[in-house]
């Protein structure tokens, strides 16, 4: 079975409405679909009645953003209730900073020679309260000041850049008693991509795992192969479940809905042993 169980739509940083993900993701041959917009549940609602439409499974999700060690890490959360009070008043609470920091992001590109990113991200961003760095990028991509999005990151909204704020988000065992009390299973995100020594991601594995985690995601598209390997084999030391999600976010920004490859056959999927 094709599962999809990561993507994006406006409801945060993606480009496309909710319901034109699903549609693209039924037409990319997307059997299971699992929308996980950043700290937000807005998007479900019309993405549940389109998957619907087009006959393919639909999994209510979000991913959570965590602060763990100084680290910003996010959690999928698979299988909510999207009306639980938890849940919501969590994310709430993670999505209140984002306008600050977002006017500060914007001093700090000022401040690099470059105006009116604030005002011009906030313009690109369908849910202002979710403005966030991918608004940023592609709105120093669209004026011309880097080649693509994937440069405007490079180049001035990672750590040590003029466009970076630090933020403090969830902490890590509240986003996953959110999820658990909203009845769904917590999913570490794109591992590979954190910051991490070996040592520290064992210690973070343990943790996720002691605090009620379900499974990491091994397939997805920051992975290279190497990790889907690497991250596969700590799935099974910690006996963890995985998963597959693209990440999608538009169309010619990373990895396309349901394209990936299949998890391999000895790891445990998170979706085993759901029903739709
Ligand atoms: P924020 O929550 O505002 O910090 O924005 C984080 C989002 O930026 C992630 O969810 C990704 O969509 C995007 N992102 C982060 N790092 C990169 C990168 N190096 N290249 C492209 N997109 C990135
Ligand atoms: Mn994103
Ligand atoms: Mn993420
Ligand atoms: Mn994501």
């Amino acid at each position: 079975m094709n599962v999809d169980l990561h993507c994006h739509s406006t409801a945060s940083d993606g480009a496309l409405f909710p319901r034109d993900v699903v549609r693209r993701a039924a037409a990319q041959g997307v059997e299971m679909l699992a929308l996980t917009d950043h700290d937000q549940l807005d998007g479900l609602a019309e993405a549940r009645e389109a998957a619907h439409e087009a006959g393919i499974a639909f999994i209510d999700g979000v991913e959570i953003s965590v602060s763990w060690r100084g680290v910003t890490l996010h959690v999928v959360g698979l299988g909510v209730d999207a009306r639980h009070p938890a849940l919501n008043g969590g994310l709430e609470q993670v999505r209140s900073g984002r306008i600050e920091r977002a006017r500060e992001m914007g001093h700090g590109l000022e401040q690099a020679g470059i105006a009116g990113s604030f005002e011009g991200a906030l313009a690109l961003a369908k849910n202002p309260a979710m403005v966030s760095r991918t608004h940023f990028a592609r709105y120093l991509a669209r004026c011309g000041r880097v080649a693509d999005t994937k440069d405007a990151f490079r180049h001035f909204l990672v750590p040590g850049k003029p466009g970076y704020v630090p933020h403090r988000w969830a902490q890590l065992a509240h986003a996953l008693r959110w999820i658990g009390d909203a009845g769904g299973q917590a999913v570490l995100a794109h591992p590979g991509r954190y910051a991490l020594s070996a040592g520290a991601m064992g210690s973070l594995l343990v943790e996720f795992r002691e605090a009620g985690g379900a499974a990491i995601e091994v397939v997805t598209g920051s992975h290279s192969p190497d990790q889907y390997a690497l991250f596969g084999a700590l799935a099974v030391q910690h006996g963890l479940a995985a998963s597959r999600g693209s990440d999608f976010h538009g169309p010619d920004e990373g990895a396309e809905l349901g394209s990936l490859p299949a998890l391999d056959a000895r790891l445990r999927p998170v979706w085993a042993g759901w029903r739709d």
